[in-house]
């Protein structure tokens, strides 16, 4: 459970292109036995010509996370649920781009639905994963998070003489911070970043690659 005691929901999803024109952002309630509460639908382009991953995740956060008039629960959304999202965003615009069935398209909107779910059971500690196999429709659902085991943490391996790729946690650069370290499933963060994450969730971010728990 995060820290405002709210559950969010995010998905990211490809949109229909009409022109270059990126849609206006909009509110949507949802009433679905399985889906309620107030979303926030957030759009950005993506150019295979200038395929920043990156930046679209920075647009999409800055339209779901920063802007004062709109602040889903009231309250600020925690980091951690943040963090989720964001690697969700990484993850849906880079496997847009891989398809070989998309490699004629240049471009690729990509439309982010967040907010906090509403008529849910308090109760619900444990985490619900839905996850569709689909590039097309990922969907995930946070309830709780579990901290990875203390030794598991330490015994992630070091790494070093990284140029070119961001730390998604942060979305720093390697070159800024020597410390990086990887993850069993092979994905590289700051060591600072990830040891912090994995205190709060023993999930990677990035693929849901699961750590050790402490018993
Ligand atoms: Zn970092
Ligand atoms: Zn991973």
């Amino acid at each position: 459970m995060d820290d405002s005691g709210f559950r969010y929901f995010y998905q990211t999803r490809e949109g229909e292109l009409e022109g270059d024109q990126i849609p206006e952002d909009y509110e949507l309630e949802v009433v679905d036995p399985d889906l309620q509460g107030r979303f926030r639908c957030c759009h950005a382009l993506i150019d295979r010509e200038q395929p920043d991953s990156l930046q679209v995740v920075a647009i999409l956060e800055q339209k779901l996370f920063h802007q004062r008039c709109y602040i889903p629960s009231g309250q600020p959304v925690p980091e951690l649920v943040q963090i989720n999202c964001r690697c969700d965003i990484l993850n849906f615009t880079e496997s847009l781009l891989r398809d070989e069935r998309n490699a004629n398209r240049s471009k690729f909107l990509i439309i982010v639905m967040f907010g906090p779910l509403t008529g849910c059971d308090d109760d619900a500690e444990i985490e619900i994963e839905e996850e569709t196999e689909t590039a097309e429709d990922t969907m995930d659902v946070e309830v709780g998070f579990v901290p990875a085991s203390k030794s598991a943490i330490e015994d992630l391996e070091n790494v070093s003489g990284l140029g070119c790729n961001d730390c998604v946690i942060c979305l720093g650069n390697f070159a800024t911070e020597k410390e990086a370290k990887r993850m069993p499933c092979g994905h590289v963060f700051h060591g600072g970043c990830i040891v912090r994450w994995q205190e709060k969730s023993h999930l990677c971010t990035l693929c849901r690659y699961a750590m050790p728990l402490d018993r």
